[in-house]
């Protein structure tokens, strides 16, 4: 089927979620395709931080600990964020960042497998740099030498041997948006008494997950991404229920201890997963994070994946038939089930074409050394956008945009 800009405008009126878009502050006139690395800023977000700043803040002061029921947010916003993750309202916990809460599940992870004479760290080349390099560190710091593996991740599963104490994958890859079978890998983990640790960074707020469903040990996963918290907002951890009485992590900070305010000399962790807390929570920014996660009470998780499919197919379709000769490879599996929220291209000259596509108020990233990256926030991404942002990247092509002197530096983020 040719699509044509008609049809695409069609499906925007037809779109069930279509409603959403008009509760985030988007820049008139800018089509934003980087949902899956800085959401957009939902409208309401701007009048609950002058609320938290200005009255829980500035009035209440210290009495908003209890007033405004700041020490309940690591809880309760973990249990807004489970429904998205097929988990129980007690298994999850708002806190740090995902780099931090890797580090903490893994090394608990660890610490129950060391107990019974395992030691591996199994993990994926060209798994994301921050979880690659927290292993790395964790370990060459923890006790009993772990040894880190780094296996293809076809290979993983037949690997998993009486050795493995814990696997740990990103379930949608942040370079090709390629899923990895959840329950799979998790069952042929356990088989071999391993266990799994998910980051669920790319697929929270893009893709239903069903931890539960795939009997998940651990995971962790991002807030500021299809979740809409706002820049560096606090991350999340879930540890599933039967773990909760005998995990012990090295953070053990007071937040995570049965009575922080008895203000006792020694660590004596609480029972349940506020354990893996460690120290003070960032209210304002979990405040903010409230927010994006209050949209997502109201979203039909199914529904947003039919439109997600729908639009990355749509680009798909439309660089195919828009794009063919000048030297795109899709980089993202062709199979929407194996795909997550985003779409990657590679070419040569990725970073300078991603630039002249921002400088043409199309907003993409480039991610070393090739890749093109653009990702589908289904709540406010339209069909029409999908349109545009492909015509405007055959436009560059044709007209040879991105070979401006100012696309080829290459700045500190990309
Ligand atoms: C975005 C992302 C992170 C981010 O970690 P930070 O600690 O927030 O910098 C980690 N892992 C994956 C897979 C990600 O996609």
């Amino acid at each position: 089927m040719t699509l044509s800009l008609q049809t695409l405008r069609e499906w925007d009126s037809t779109d069930p979620l279509a409603s959403f878009r008009d509760e985030f502050d988007l820049p008139d006139g800018l089509i934003y395709l980087n949902g899956n690395s800085l959401g957009a800023l939902p409208k309401a977000a701007k009048e609950r931080a002058q609320q938290v700043i200005e009255q829980e803040w500035g009035q209440g002061l210290i009495r908003s600990w209890n007033t405004a029921d700041w020490v309940n947010q690591p809880r309760r916003l973990g249990q807004k964020i489970a429904p998205l993750i097929g988990a129980k309202a007690e298994e999850v916990v708002v806190a740090d960042s995902t780099s931090v809460n890797l580090f903490k599940v893994v090394a608990a992870a660890l610490a129950l497998q060391q107990k019974k004479g395992r030691h591996e760290i199994m993990t994926e080349p060209g798994n994301f740099p921050t979880d690659r390099y927290i292993l790395q560190g964790l370990s060459l710091s923890l006790a009993g030498d772990p040894v880190l593996t780094t296996l293809p991740a076809t290979e993983i599963p037949d690997r998993i041997s009486e050795q493995t104490a814990v696997v740990v994958l990103t379930h949608v890859h942040y370079k090709s948006g390629q899923t990895h079978d959840m329950k799979a890998i998790t069952r042929k983990a356990h088989e071999q008494g391993a266990l799994v640790v998910w980051d669920l960074s790319h697929s929270t707020g893009a893709v239903p997950v069903d931890l539960n469903g795939a009997e998940a040990d651990f995971a962790v996963g991002c807030g500021y991404k299809y979740l809409n918290g706002g820049p560096g907002a606090p991350a999340f951890i879930y540890v599933a229920e039967p773990f909760h009485d005998k995990v012990e992590q090295p953070l053990c900070g007071w937040f995570g201890h049965s009575a922080p305010f008895a203000m006792l000399d020694d660590y004596e962790p609480v029972g349940d997963i506020r354990r893996m807390l460690t120290g003070t929570p960032s209210v304002v920014a979990n405040s903010l994070l409230e927010v994006g996660l209050d949209i997502y009470g109201r979203v039909d998780m199914q529904q947003l994946r039919e439109k997600s499919i729908r639009l990355t197919s749509t680009f798909i379709d439309l660089v195919e038939q828009n794009c063919a000769k000048h030297g795109f490879t899709l980089a993202s599996p062709k199979d929407s089930k194996v795909r997550g929220s985003q779409v990657s291209l590679t070419h040569p000259q990725g970073y300078a074409i991603i630039q002249a596509l921002i400088d043409n108020n199309v907003i993409g990233d480039y991610r070393a050394p090739d890749i093109l990256r653009f990702g589908f926030a289904p709540l406010y991404v339209r069909f029409e956008d999908v349109w545009l942002a492909v015509e405007t990247l055959n436009k560059i092509m044709d007209q040879a945009l991105w070979q401006d002197e100012r696309f080829q530096k290459q700045q500190a983020v990309t």
